[in-house]
């Protein structure tokens, strides 16, 4: 199977209503779910997962293999406790490298 958010392929993905997730994904979607949730927005976990599969495949995507182990989940802990995505994170932390 593969995961409904990034692609790949997965041997022992995560359920979350009709969406099979990565153990990457999972916590991307949970914390999106949750905003949606806070906005009053639908929380169709599928749907979110393949909004988030095609803002990571569109034109504007780069995809970054191999990130360092630490700085990745250092990373996940930092959007979490922000309460933002990975994409926001990234995104903010890109802005404020080259724009500051
Ligand atoms: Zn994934």
């Amino acid at each position: 199977m593969f995961c409904d958010a990034c692609g790949k392929l997965i041997t022992d993905g995560t359920g979350v209503g009709r969406a099979i997730l990565c153990r990457n994904c999972f916590p991307d979607v949970t914390a999106e779910i949750e905003r949606h949730r806070e906005a009053g927005k639908p929380t169709d976990a599928i749907t979110i997962a393949r909004q988030i599969f095609r803002e990571t495949h569109s034109v504007g995507s780069y995809l970054l293999p191999d990130i360092p182990e630490q700085l990745w989940i250092t990373a996940k802990y930092k959007a979490v406790d922000e309460g933002l995505t990975m994409r926001e994170l990234i995104l903010k932390a890109l802005h404020e490298y080259i724009a500051p």
